[in-house]
């Protein structure tokens, strides 16, 4: 599903080169929840950017669902993006636009006509839990139901894959677990293949197949989560691991 080979990516600073992504190598599943947690600075959002072309990396590879994302440009990027939905850690919502219209952003620039676009915002509501607040204004809501707008809006074009930024880190943790439980409820309804970045091990824990730890750019231990979490292997991954026990 997601092939990520060799990847490196450096910066230009003025303090000279910043290697962010050094020599990755993942293979991540149709249908999975991979976690891929790590310090600040690590360079998750990096990769994850990455996965969807917000970044070009500096060497290496990326695919996903077959189409070669670090190659393709122009309205063929577009249309794989439309297969990538992506949330983040402060919503990025359009303030002056409600709920509703919201969630309708993505399938107007997708062209998909109004009663077409209606049908799938009312939908897409009932989804993600937020009946009766279509009309709201993202500043009218709580943090998690704002974050239940953002992937509402994020599932819209019906994404094969779906990125977390550090989606639930502004979230209290009742809050956090109500949008993990809705990521699970997705990931299991519809199939979709979640890439979730955080730095808290209990978020893993609770709905990860996978995780990779990623230090200096570099993955520094990979596993099922069972494993990872009974027999850590690297320094880094235990003082993670200890954030739960
Ligand atoms: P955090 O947990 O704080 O979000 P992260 O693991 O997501 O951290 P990245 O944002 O991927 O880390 O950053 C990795 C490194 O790359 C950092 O040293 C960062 O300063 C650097 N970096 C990221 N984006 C850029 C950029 N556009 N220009 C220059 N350096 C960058
Ligand atoms: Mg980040």
């Amino acid at each position: 599903m997601i092939e990520i080979k060799k990847v490196t990516k450096r910066f230009n600073t003025k303090n000279g080169e910043l290697l962010a992504v050094d020599n990755v190598d993942l293979s991540i599943q149709s249908g999975e929840i991979f976690g891929i947690i790590g310090y600040s600075g690590a360079g998750k959002s990096t990769l994850l950017r990455m996965l969807n072309g917000l970044e070009k990396p500096t060497e290496g590879t990326i695919s996903v669902s077959d189409k070669l994302i670090n190659t393709i440009k122009g309205t063929k990027l577009r249309e794989a993006r439309q297969e990538i939905g992506m949330i983040f850690q402060h919503f990025n919502l359009l303030w002056s636009r409600t709920v509703e219209e919201n969630i309708a952003f993505p399938l107007e620039i997708a062209g998909v006509p109004k009663s077409q676009r209606d049908k799938r915002v009312q939908e897409l509501i009932e989804l993600v839990g937020l009946g009766g607040r279509g009309r709201s204004y993202p500043s009218q809501l709580s943090g998690g139901q704002k974050q239940r707008v953002g992937i509402a809006r994020a599932l819209a074009n019906n994404p094969k894959v779906l990125l977390c930024d550090e989606a639930t880190s502004a979230l209290d943790p009742e809050t956090t677990d109500s949008i993990l439980d809705l990521l699970l409820n997705i990931n299991q309804q519809l199939g979709l293949t979640v890439v979730l970045i955080t730095h808290e091990m209990h978020v893993i824990k609770k709905i990860c197949h996978r995780v990779a730890v990623m230090e200096n750019g570099k993955v520094a231990e990979l596993g099922d989560v069972i494993d990872v979490f009974e027999n850590p292997q690297k320094e880094v991954t235990k003082r993670f691991v200890r954030q739960v026990v």
